[in-house]
């Protein structure tokens, strides 16, 4: 799972930024130049000098799959997808090239950013049942279709390798993946155990053969248990994955690819801070009770620099991270791995939050902002979802806090991992185990990508979270607002007991379970204060996202 809320709260904070000329001065792009103009054109690459020779031929082989998915997840959005595609690619007028470049950029003739409305005449609105299920087919039939099925067809039926079709009367048909799209997934399947043929990786060689079997065989368990199991310099994510394509239901997965090279100097950085996690837990600013004396394995983290991507990894926003598999008994049996796209984090750092940084930060302090304390902050966050109160006791009763919170669960758990992310990699400094060159930066630069989360808005539970924290902190004056200049400020004295009394805060009230209590703290500050809503009203014209190019697929 990735980014669906975040594209919702981008879309509903977007709406209508793109196009503002009238009609009768429109211009002849029809606007869609300024959409484009969101999205900041960006190469993305990585270092293969260290490939050995076969994963340097397996590697070109693998991004010879990437055009293979592209046509899958086309075929898989809209019926009409591929035939549009090839018209607009033969359309060489300066409209019909800026057409083609928007549809690439979304993968789609609809806006991801708008609404996900079409920005091309003649396309219809985009069908909440993808190509997945019959045009006509309504939920209800589905539905009372399904309750007729036996349980092993109702699995199927509901499962996230099939379509749903119609057979010759009429009546509701399962289809396989890999018998609806057989032409393609056999190329594909060619294409994996050539590359499996050539890495010299072992654990890559056996997820890509492994893999190349399920496309044709329709079942992915064995090949997702190698994909967790994946050890290797080249880091390859390919196969149907996300449902967020499915309105209807989110049964059914898209078809994407994440073709990338493991990061071994922050891989390194990783397996250092997760050396100290048990020293950070003891140290927790709680009451000892609260700790846990000894923490569990983590799931695993994999850091990555992305060379190419396939299918719905390239429509729209794109995704600096991911959580795999979604499928509840792998997950159970087997566990998650999470993937971060460091070279994709860098280009969003340089090409959103930098500006951002410039408009709303002091300019005394924006040369503090840098990429590294943003990463090494994003890297502490994601560790520190793992530390702090999970299961606890209430009334006697043992439960998780995610229960006791109910709906507040996840804004509470960001704003967590947020501010205890600040309060360990302080502590880590403390205690000489960072370099204290970071200090400063890393307040700096987290001040300023507050602006960049709480831009799309506060009710998603990343933005809802980054508000609670920044109201808090500017109440202990841990940060500060200048009229005159519309920008705001780190106090750098205020700040570090500010962040550890927040720490405490949070976590005691997860220890707790005290829904009361959290329910009080995100109405008083999980809100949108002027000052705020100033510095954020002043962004317009800063890019959304970016448009990546990938000169080694290319
Ligand atoms: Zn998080």
């Amino acid at each position: 799972m990735k980014r669906a809320l975040f594209l919702l709260s981008a879309a509903a904070l977007l709406a209508g930024a793109g196009c503002r000329k009238t009609s009768e001065q429109a211009p002849p792009s029809g606007g869609l130049d300024a959409k484009i103009a969101r999205f900041a054109p960006t190469v993305i690459t990585g270092d293969t000098s260290s490939l050995s020779g076969g994963d340097r031929k397996a590697l070109r082989k693998l991004i010879e799959a990437v055009p293979i998915i592209d046509r899958l997840y086309l075929r898989q959005a809209w019926m009409g997808n591929e035939a549009l595609l090839g018209s607009l690619s033969a359309d060489r007028s300066a409209q019909g090239r800026l057409k083609y470049r928007y549809f690439l950029i979304n993968m789609g003739p609809w806006s991801e950013l708008d609404h996900g409305e079409p920005f091309l005449d003649g396309v219809p609105a985009r069908p909440p049942q993808a190509n997945y299920y019959p045009d006509n087919m309504t939920k209800e039939e589905f539905n009372t279709w399904l309750a007729k099925l036996p349980e092993a067809g109702q699995k199927q039926a509901t499962g996230f390798f099939t379509t749903i079709r119609r057979d010759a009367p009429g009546t509701l048909t399962i289809v396989p993946y890999s018998e609806e799209y057989a032409d393609l997934l056999q190329k594909l399947a060619r294409t994996m155990k050539e590359a499996a043929a050539l890495t010299t990786n072992a654990s890559l060689r056996k997820f890509l053969s492994s893999r190349a079997d399920a496309f044709l065989s329709n079942d992915y368990y064995t090949s997702d248990v190698a994909w967790l199991n994946l050890d290797s310099p080249i880091d390859v994510t390919i196969g149907p994955y996300e449902v967020y394509m499915d309105k209807l239901f989110n049964y059914k997965a898209a078809f994407e690819a994440y073709i990338t090279l493991r990061n071994d100097e922050e891989t390194k950085k990783l397996s250092f801070f997760s050396a100290h996690l048990q020293e950070i837990e003891d140290n927790l600013p709680i009451d000892p009770a609260y700790r846990n004396a000894k923490l569990g394995a983590l799931s695993p983290i994999r850091v990555v620099d992305e060379v190419a991507t396939g299918g719905e990894a390239k429509a729209g926003v794109q995704t600096a991270a991911f959580n795999l598999p979604n499928d509840e008994r792998i997950i159970a049996e087997h566990g998650s791995k999470r993937v971060m796209l460091k070279n994709v984090q860098e280009a969003k750092f340089k090409n959103v939050l930098v500006p951002i940084a410039r408009r709303a930060l002091d300019s005394t302090q924006l040369s503090l902002v840098s990429f590294e304390p943003f990463f090494t902050h994003i890297l502490a966050h994601e560790l520190m979802h793992g530390l702090g109160p999970h299961t606890i006791t209430v009334g006697g009763k043992t439960t998780t806090v995610r229960q006791a919170m109910r709906e507040l669960s996840s804004a509470l758990e960001e704003a967590k991992a947020d501010v205890s992310g600040l309060f360990a990699l302080q502590f880590m400094i403390d205690r000489g185990l960072i370099s204290r060159a970071m200090e400063h930066g890393m307040y700096a630069t987290f001040l300023a990508g507050v602006f960049r989360s709480i831009r799309f808005g506060i009710t998603e539970a990343h933005g809802r979270g980054m508000a609670l924290q920044f109201n808090y902190l500017l109440e202990k004056n841990a940060f500060s607002y200048n009229e005159k200049t519309g920008t705001f400020a780190v106090d750098f004295a205020a700040i570090k007991p500010a962040v550890r009394e927040l720490t405490s805060l949070i976590m005691t009230i997860q220890a707790e379970g005290n829904y009361d209590k959290a329910k009080q703290l995100l109405d008083h500050y999980a809100v949108l204060r002027p000052e705020m809503k100033h510095v954020l009203d002043g962004l317009t014209g800063i890019p959304v996202d970016i448009a990546p190019s990938f000169p080694l697929a290319d």
